[in-house]
């Protein structure tokens, strides 16, 4: 147990989906991420074609 760290704050980000095809490609989607310790910071996989996210940016 080492729960003793700080409650992780999750970081608002863009994630875009760039899968041809997919209803969601280009398309950007505002989404709370945590940030992982090990890279890639930020994971998310697309909600309609499951690829994983490989465009994810902090929201300006
Ligand atoms: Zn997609």
């Amino acid at each position: 147990m080492s729960n003793d760290d700080e409650e992780p704050t999750p970081h608002m980000m863009i994630a875009t989906c760039r899968t041809p095809h997919c209803p969601m490609n280009n398309i950007g989607e505002i989404a709370p991420f945590y940030p992982n310790a090990t890279p890639p910071t930020y994971r998310g996989q697309c909600a309609q074609c499951g690829q994983t996210h490989t465009d994810i940016v902090p929201v300006p």
